[in-house]
């Protein structure tokens, strides 16, 4: 990074565009209209080169002068040759088609991140000092990351949480742990043959006749809430608890088969096996490794060195789900009811990648507020009005591009060559009223035999013949085929 005097960050911002301005003109170079890089390819190169630039110590310079921060509109730039699209387009519309959010939101997001990662790491982390209380906090207002990230973090709903520690170290070395029996025999076969629930009792007859079995589940029945299980059918034990809010299944299979050890190391049954329905948890036990939680795995396998060095025999079984196998079926029953409790049982911290991802969907609410507040997306505002649901770009280069046009109402027809100065009036040579991708699609009369045509499709879609129903990213792509036809046949698919 670049640091000047004055902390004003013009110099990065200046380097950065610089470096991104030199990709544009890569881009430029590859993006032909009925030839060369696919959308596809394109975003690929845009994300690898110009977006990792521009997120490079974004939450150090955010606080660089607005104007300063205006100049980033390479993002702009780039979409735009991604989607093919004219200059005249809004940049608002083109973000929100290409699903890359605004950059001011992008900063937030990857703030609230960095915050959040900060809040794990231990007290020797040399950037944890910036986060700590001190007594300037209450005196000063400065926009550097300590006092924003904070604001952010608070204003997120994160302050508050437990965050679970970024690094995580076992106690003693992997290699002195007993390991733990993991039985996947279920989930190799049920690739072969079809699997019932006959087949699992069977299973566990054969195997585990001596054991007993302890059937775990986790639930999220209810939008956030979160419950798990144990059930032991044989001794009529049936416990479940509500932990914390909006934490990912997986972690929660993960509580509950850590809940089921707890209570084998309370009474001691001699042989147990655990039946989990997670296979990524057993997986995850199984290597000692977790992408998003390995907190919880390594204290897993230390419970359960600690029960295998005292003779407790325990072995670890993945089952299937939702096939009535019956101690499951309570597992699951008992975990969905938990998460109704009123209150929260077990206080579980949060995991980077769970605040990662809760960040995600508050950013994302804030851009769908945006786009829902903005007036400058124009026509695709009613065609597209979610964010963050981009389309699969798996057609051509043309077709992409002439659908995004159209979508946009940004194209060669004379309403936008007249913006460009490249029209005298707007108007179509054929009917004389003025020729947007409305009229072509829906007035003009010029193509009224097309338009039976692809009314007469749009029915048999049960969609109707307008703009939104036509243009709409799910609804569309069952009539795109059709229409590039039409737009081929007349010709059209070059002016627009
Ligand atoms: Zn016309």
């Amino acid at each position: 990074m670049v640091f000047d005097a004055r902390l004003t960050w013009a110099g990065h911002i200046e380097k950065v565009i610089v470096k991104c301005k030199k990709v544009l003109n890569v881009m430029r170079c590859l993006a032909g209209v009925d030839w060369g890089a696919s959308r596809k390819a394109l975003k690929g190169i845009y994300d690898a080169l110009i977006k990792s630039v521009i997120d490079y110590g974004c939450i150090a310079y955010r606080d660089a002068a607005k104007t300063t921060l205006a100049k980033l509109d390479v993002q702009a730039q780039a979409l735009r040759i991604c989607s093919g699209a004219f200059h005249t387009s809004p940049a608002v519309a083109i973000q929100v088609e290409m699903d890359e959010m605004p950059l001011t939101l992008r900063r937030e997001q990857l703030t609230a991140n960095y915050w959040a990662n900060l809040q794990g790491q231990d007290r020797s982390h040399p950037t944890r000092a910036v986060i700590q209380v001190c007594w300037e906090h209450e005196r000063v207002k400065s926009q550097s990351f300590g006092w924003v990230g904070d604001a952010i973090g608070k204003e997120m709903g994160l302050e508050g949480k437990e965050f679970s520690p970024t690094v995580q170290l076992p106690a003693a070395p992997p290699w002195d742990y007993k390991e733990m029996y993991i039985d996947l025999g279920l989930l190799e076969e049920k690739q072969g043959i079809g699997m019932d629930k006959y087949r699992v009792q069977r299973y566990l007859m054969e195997m585990y006749r001596e054991d007993l079995i302890i059937y775990t589940d986790a639930s999220k029945p209810i939008d956030k809430r979160m419950g798990v299980a144990y059930v032991i059918p044989k001794l009529k034990v049936k416990i479940g608890q509500r932990i914390s809010d909006d934490l990912a299944v997986y972690t929660a299979e993960l509580v509950a088969v850590w809940l089921a050890l707890l209570w084998v190391e309370v009474n001691r049954p001699g042989k147990a096996v655990i039946a989990s329905d997670s296979s990524s948890a057993l997986i995850s036990i199984k290597t000692c490794q977790s992408k998003s939680r390995q907190d919880i795995v390594i204290e897993i396998i230390q419970v359960a060195n600690n029960l295998l060095q005292s003779g407790t025999e325990i072995t670890l079984i993945w089952v299937p789900a939702h096939i009535v196998v019956v101690g499951n079926e309570f597992a699951d029953r008992c975990a969905k009811q938990a998460a109704g409790n009123s209150n929260v049982d077990i206080e579980v911290n949060y995991s980077k990648a769970e605040i990662k991802s809760m960040v995600k969907n508050i950013v994302k609410g804030k851009w769908q507020t945006l786009w829902d507040s903005g007036q400058t997306g124009g026509q695709f505002f009613y065609i597209q009005n979610k964010v963050g649901k981009g389309r699969n770009m798996n057609r051509s280069k043309e077709e992409e591009d002439v659908l995004s046009r159209m979508r946009y109402g940004h194209t060669r027809l004379n309403k936008t060559l007249v913006i460009m100065k490249q029209h005298a009036d707007c108007n179509c040579e054929f009917c004389d009223s003025p020729e947007s991708v409305e009229h072509v699609i829906l007035q003009c009369p010029k193509y009224q035999e097309e338009r039976q045509s692809l009314s007469s499709q749009l029915q048999r879609k049960q969609l109707r013949l307008n703009l939104e129903d036509i243009l709409q990213r799910s609804s569309g792509e069952i009539c795109f085929k059709y229409i590039f036809s039409v737009l081929r046949n007349t010709g059209l698919i070059k002016t627009i």
